[in-house]
């Protein structure tokens, strides 16, 4: 129902926020908001996505309720709000009794134009029943997808935020998330009795974000190379480990480069002086296990960096959607290797999980790595995850992502892939890819000779291919599920059901192969 805008909230846009005009479905969200309906609103990270309520929260009667699930940004968001002059407050833990009460009765007093608060407080009897005496202008409902069980940030506490709608019929909703498969979507619809709620559901689209993956040789080395490109620049690294951020931010210190490290095992304070030098600083880098971001506004990421696998991709578009938010040209780089593979199906397969969560995990993972793999364009694959179907211009691409600059090329590799499955198959199906590549090879280390593998009749069979093509065809075994990996045990590598076709020549496997240009230009560095 496109209607002119209320002049208002254009009059309140410009005023109070210093924004000439909104962005995309803001104008279509803030009016249906503000007339009092109920919004679903699904919108990148990036999109503008604080300002569909905080406008209606100042175009209504009463105070916004905004429910929270990170301290942090709640804190970052009011002292934003406060500056521009609205009436915004927050509760949660950090506050002393003194301070909380005297929130509670602006609260009361009506002063407040937003209130944020974190819902395990929202749900207190005490708060609710403050809720009872309060002028109510709306809920705001963020990061709503933690509402879903199988995304990464589940928070038990978001289930029971339908008793917001149950006690306040009258009271207009709104629950915003960035993260929006489908699955997730109606989840989030259903859990927060939203059904009835009008979907706002913006593209995914990051048209300044340049995708690139490279195949892991040596992860520092090729980070620092990536590096290069962006000097004096901030951006986030994320590392799967706590061990791994601290080798490698000291790594880059080493080589220069304004980086500090940050995961939850570290000291509190130090932690968060690195992200406030991050925020507050220029060209600082950030290394980081996946624990840092959620909520962090600075618009001038230019960089976001894995240096191993993240987990799935619903989790790899959020991580990434930190750089550029400005709209100016950022890069997401990823670096990744089978080891990185086989690393996280043994933690999935190791954890303390059922087994309908472990499947579901190995399903995202599997997702993420046809994501690597893929030699279609990277935008592409990664919005139709969102249900998006993004099609690039025919011949250019998307103009934006490396398989579209430099499109890959694939190779007939039936052969290697016979010779590599029988290889695993007669060394006993127990051993990781760096092993049956030595047999491959025709090595003649310690290994090999102490398992007898130098008799086996794939002992040398595979000269012609180096270690590193070799590492690509395994790897690809593995993402295509023409190899498995034994993740219960040591990570092993075992034929699977499909493998048979292959090895009896029924059926052909084309591997993808980085394009020429890409193999001039690593030759040239390496040189
Ligand atoms: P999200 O929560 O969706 O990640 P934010 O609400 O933090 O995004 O907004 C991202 C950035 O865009 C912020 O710096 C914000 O000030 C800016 N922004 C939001 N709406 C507008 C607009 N209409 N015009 C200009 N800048 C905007
Ligand atoms: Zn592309």
């Amino acid at each position: 129902m496109p209607s002119p805008q209320d002049p208002r909230a254009l009059e309140a846009l410009q005023r109070v926020f210093g924004h000439a005009a909104f962005r995309g479905a803001q104008a279509a969200i803030v009016e249906h908001v503000a007339a009092g309906n109920d919004a679903l609103v699904l919108m990148p990270t990036g999109g503008g996505k604080s300002l569909c309520y905080q406008l209606p929260a100042l175009l209504r009667e009463g105070v916004a309720i905004v429910v929270s699930p990170l301290i942090a940004l709640m804190q970052d968001q009011v002292e934003a709000l406060r500056q521009l002059g609205v009436n915004a407050a927050f509760l949660n833990s950090t506050l002393d009794a003194a301070a909380a009460q005297a929130i509670e009765r602006q609260l009361l007093a009506g002063d407040l134009d937003l209130l944020y608060v974190a819902p395990e407080r929202l749900l207190t009897p005490r708060f609710l029943s403050l809720l009872e005496r309060a002028p109510l202008a709306l809920f705001a409902i963020d990061e709503a997808h933690c509402v879903s069980q199988w995304g990464h940030d589940f928070r038990r506490e978001y289930r029971e935020l339908t008793i917001l709608h149950e006690r306040w019929p009258q009271v207009p909703r709104i629950a915003l998330t960035a993260t929006a498969d489908p699955p997730t979507q109606r989840e989030i619809a259903e859990r927060l009795q939203l059904e009835d709620a009008r979907r706002f559901v913006s593209s995914f689209d990051r048209a300044n974000i340049r995708y690139t993956v490279v195949e892991k040789e040596n992860a520092k080395r090729q980070l620092l190379e990536f590096l290069k490109a962006h000097t004096g620049e901030a951006g986030i690294v994320y590392c799967l480990s706590r061990r791994k951020v601290e080798e490698t931010a000291q790594f880059l210190a080493g080589h220069g480069i304004d980086a500090v490290p940050y995961h939850a095992g570290m000291d509190a304070e130090l932690r968060a002086a690195n992200q406030r030098r991050f925020l507050r600083a220029e060209g600082v880098v950030v290394v980081a296990t996946i624990a840092f971001g959620m909520g962090i506004d600075k618009p001038d990421v230019r960089f976001v960096a894995h240096v191993d696998l993240p987990k799935s991709i619903e989790g790899y578009y959020q991580e990434t959607g930190r750089a550029g938010r400005d709209g100016e040209p950022a890069d997401a780089w990823m670096c990744y290797g089978l080891g990185d593979l086989v690393l996280l199906r043994q933690m999935i397969e190791q954890s303390e999980s059922g087994d309908e969560r472990k499947r579901l995990e190995h399903r995202k993972l599997d997702a993420l790595v046809g994501y690597c793999e893929s030699m279609r364009c990277r935008r592409r694959v990664l919005l139709a995850n969102f249900g998006e179907d993004y099609v690039p211009a025919e011949g250019e691409g998307c103009g934006n992502c490396d398989n579209c600059l430099q499109p890959p090329q694939a190779w007939d590799a039936t052969e290697a892939a016979q010779k590599a499955l029988s290889c695993v198959y007669r060394s006993g199906q127990r051993f990781g890819a760096a092993h049956v590549i030595d047999i491959l090879r025709g090595s003649d280390s310690e290994k090999v000779r102490q398992f007898g593998h130098d008799r086996l009749s794939t002992h040398g069979v595979g000269t012609d291919l180096d270690a590193r093509t070799w590492r690509g065809v395994f790897r690809q075994l593995v993402a295509h599920g023409l190899l498995e990996v034994d993740a219960e045990g040591y990570g092993g590598l075992r034929l699977t059901a499909a493998s048979r076709a292959v090895l009896k020549g029924e059926q052909r496997v084309l591997l993808r192969r980085i394009s020429a240009r890409r193999e001039r230009e690593r030759s040239v560095r390496g040189a």
